[in-house]
């Protein structure tokens, strides 16, 4: 039996049911505050739901799905890879593997990468490899990593004692020990922070930032203190981490987020948009760090040759359809968009802020209205949007947006604040 005759595909403009939210409550934890939609299908840039309704979709399952949904490209490499080979462990060498691995480094700064499932989980393996430096090369006895207040690092436990917000570490303590937190974008922390810090065994071994803050709010980094950061980490010999999981992959009309810095990391990690939407997650380093041996740092899934199959594609297709100009010109005109639509209601509006494809419309602080009460009232006007914290509304759709749908949400977004105000 030929595949083919296996496979049935599903009738894709037949309608669905619509689907019992209360079941699903019966048996799934209450992780997450869902939206009442369910979404049963996607194509480009749009998505419906079970009632067959279509939004406008500049959420991307949070700055994930890089190439949109339904990609021709991913599509193609996804059947292909499940048909060929999907997963057989690092106990073997997995030429996709290396592919990927040959591609982020001949588009980066970085010399060597390791692959894993998440943002966080590369993350983890950031931290591990940092402090193995620390130890090993620098012999600091006692490793401190520095992060910044409002960061976002992930959920497992290194790494939300890594984010800088209390909200992620409540109740889930004993928290890691080595973490010292300072406010972001602010040179005169750091350097305080690491005279504070200097004694016969403690040291600052690392400084973990995100070029721009996501989850914290859409919060670019500044340059000056960014390529300041970068001089002090050279002259005391500490590692610069970048977790580029949310602005990397094109998001900002650079490859990487630290391009927009003038400046390189160290370590960075990547997952979110790697993959397109498959999950995958990896962390680069220089050579002169990578310190990892044999039994050091493992991962089941990781690289395995249907992740890495499907995420090479992905990178392929950003270069082969120069999506980072795309990305550049259509940030350009939501940005230059919204900041119009915040000169109409200066009430409810005080900054547009972002880099590419990753903006964020700040809301007054002094006024009750919150992000969620915008994402909802664009909901219900087709446009799915998603928070960065109570009072930023975040705009990061696919990297394949067009003008015309750029236009769409940002008539959908002002019939919004229009109902809103
Ligand atoms: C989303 C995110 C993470 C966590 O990624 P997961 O895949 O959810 O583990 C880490 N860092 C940043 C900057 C993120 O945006």
């Amino acid at each position: 039996m030929s595949p083919e005759t296996l496979v049935q595909l599903p009738n894709l403009t037949a309608p669905t049911s619509p689907y019992d939210s209360a079941e699903f409550d019966a048996h799934v934890m209450a992780t997450y505050a869902r939206f009442p939609l369910t979404l049963e299908r996607g194509l480009g840039c749009r998505v419906w739901d079970a009632e067959g309704r279509e939004y406008l979709d500049f959420v991307a399952g949070i700055a994930t799905c890089t190439l949109g949904h339904a990609h021709p490209a991913m599509i193609e490499a996804v059947t292909q890879q499940i048909q060929k080979l999907h997963h057989v462990s690092n106990l073997y060498y997995i030429r996709e593997q290396g592919d990927l691995a040959k591609w982020l480094i001949e588009h980066s700064c970085a010399d060597r990468a390791f692959f894993c499932n998440s943002g966080a989980e590369a993350n983890e393996g950031a931290i591990k490899l940092a402090r193995k430096y620390a130890h090993t090369v620098l012999k600091i006895e006692s490793p401190v990593i520095l992060t910044a207040h409002a960061s976002f690092h992930g959920r497992t436990l290194a790494t939300i004692t890594a984010t800088g917000q209390p909200k992620y570490q409540k109740n889930f303590d004993p928290l890691m020990p080595g973490f010292h937190y300072v406010p972001y974008n602010d040179i005169t922390a750091i350097e305080e922070a690491i005279a504070l810090l200097d004694t016969p065994s403690r040291h600052v071994a690392a400084i973990m930032l995100e070029p721009l803050q996501g989850e914290g709010g859409v919060r670019p980094g500044d340059v000056a203190y960014f390529q300041r950061v970068r001089q002090i980490c050279d002259e005391k010999g500490i590692l610069l981490i970048l977790d580029e999981v949310q602005v990397g992959m094109g998001r900002t009309g650079h490859q990487w987020g630290y391009e927009n810095l003038g400046i390189e990391p160290d370590i960075f990690t990547s997952a979110k948009g790697l993959g397109g939407g498959i999950p995958i997650g990896a962390m680069l380093c220089k050579s002169f760090c990578d310190v990892f041996q044999p039994g050091d740092h493992a991962s089941t899934f990781g690289g395995n040759p249907f992740a890495c199959g499907v995420a090479l594609k992905v990178c392929q297709t950003l270069e082969q359809d120069n999506l980072l100009e795309n990305v550049r010109q259509r940030g350009e005109q939501l940005r230059s968009g919204l900041k119009a639509i915040a000169q109409k209601y200066p009430n409810l509006i005080t900054e547009v802020r972002g880099w590419g494809l990753i903006n964020g419309l700040v809301l007054n602080s002094d006024i009750e209205l919150t992000s969620s009460q915008i994402v909802k009232a664009a909901m219900d006007d087709g446009l799915l949007l998603v928070p960065a914290g109570p009072k930023v509304v975040r705009f990061v759709p696919p990297l394949i947006v067009n003008e015309a749908e750029i236009d769409g949400a940002l008539q959908a977004i002002e019939r919004a604040l229009a109902a809103l105000g």
